[in-house]
């Protein structure tokens, strides 16, 4: 048994595991695999519907919000978001705190629509969230876009910035249902669902239907790429990632075991304080990347005072059932990703282990 601290694919709740693994051969005594079937045969709409509705149903979102099932993860959203929602005379506000929102802001310019940065934690290497009176907003933009949680640095939005009407589009891949959300100010949220929402293969988009109806961009825009496709097919004009999208239909039914989003958010919370307390009570063995007010309870970044201890830290970590705490190749340090199916034992273990290794090495 390991405790999986890997930041994406990452921990999966093992009873959705389980049941995925009785299902896989025959599907609720179908008689054949959920991944052999049609995809437009009764028993995989029933199963796509059900994942659409739940996510629905989680975040209390009305018929005013649609949920597409698509594919080519979240840096295919990069270049969706502009190709569909950014006419070539308009302008879209982006704020950049680390590499996933630089990539996004990049594809912005590849098409050659034009993007400001409207805020950046840059300059002091991603430690923090730009706070409202940091960011220069342009009330004109067509779009706000965020990255609500980084993944790599380990800092995350504790609350959304007033965005004064113009829609914001979030990128949510690695914090997609952690917490309950006000979705007053959201236009489009997306994520690859294999960091907290299930596995590779699935792209999650969470939209407003009048959004998605403009299509403003429009022209020029591949069939396959255009929101409006998938809207109206309910996300079945073509073949979807069958599998990934059952084991996101029972991943929320777990969540909707557990308390809901409101559930997720307590036990989230809990772990990530008995994670940053490991940190802080370390007498500065353990420096954390991300500056308090901007912590994440999903990445948690730190590095060790004695930076040639980070190798044999990951490794003694790792014989003793803890693992993927590498970070990310281009920071270094430790990452332990602590996703909603991550459990609190492993945080406690975790916990424990930096002690000891802080007292035997400190
Ligand atoms: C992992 C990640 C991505 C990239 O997701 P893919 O599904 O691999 O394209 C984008 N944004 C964030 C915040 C991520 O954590």
């Amino acid at each position: 048994m390991v405790y999986n601290f890997n930041p994406g694919p990452a921990v999966v709740p093992p009873v959705v595991l389980r049941e995925a693994a009785e299902n896989l051969v025959d599907f609720r005594g179908q008689g054949l695999s959920i991944v052999e079937m049609s995809h437009r045969g009764k028993a995989y709409e029933g199963v796509h519907q059900e994942a659409i509705d739940g996510c629905l149903r989680l975040y209390g979102l009305g018929a005013e919000f649609t949920v597409l099932l698509l594919q080519g993860g979240a840096s295919l959203q990069f270049a969706m978001v502009p190709m569909n929602l950014l006419p070539a005379d308009r302008s879209a506000d982006y704020i950049s705190t680390g590499q996933w929102s630089r990539k996004a802001i990049e594809e912005v310019e590849i098409l050659g629509r034009r993007c400001r940065v409207a805020g950046s934690s840059e300059g002091e290497n991603f430690t923090f969230i730009p706070s409202q009176d940091q960011l220069t907003l342009d009330p004109e933009a067509e779009y706000l876009h965020l990255t609500t949680n980084n993944t790599i640095y380990g800092t995350q939005y504790q609350t959304l910035p007033r965005s004064d009407g113009v829609p914001i589009v979030a990128d949510m891949s690695s914090d997609l249902l952690s917490r309950p959300l006000p979705w007053g100010q959201i236009g489009l949220a997306y994520a690859g669902a294999q960091k907290n929402a299930g596995i590779a293969g699935l792209t999650v988009v969470i939209a407003r239907r009048e959004l998605l109806e403009r299509g403003g961009a429009g022209t020029g825009v591949p069939t396959v790429m255009r929101y409006s496709t998938h809207v109206k097919t309910n996300s079945l004009y073509n073949t979807p990632p069958v599998f990934a999208v059952y084991l996101f239909s029972l991943v929320l039914r777990w969540i909707e075991a557990e308390g809901g989003l409101e559930g997720m958010a307590r036990r989230n919370a809990h772990k990530a304080s008995l994670m940053y307390q490991a940190i802080d009570q370390s007498g500065g063995f353990y420096q954390g990347h991300a500056r308090p007010d901007s912590r994440s309870a999903m990445n948690l970044t730190f590095k060790l005072v004695n930076r040639a201890l980070e190798g044999l830290f990951c490794a003694q970590a790792e014989a003793a059932g803890l693992i993927g705490l590498k970070g990310y190749r281009s920071v270094g340090g430790v990452r332990a990703s602590l996703y909603n199916a991550m459990d609190e034992e492993g945080c406690r273990v975790l916990a424990q282990f930096m002690g000891d290794f802080a007292s035997r090495h400190g």
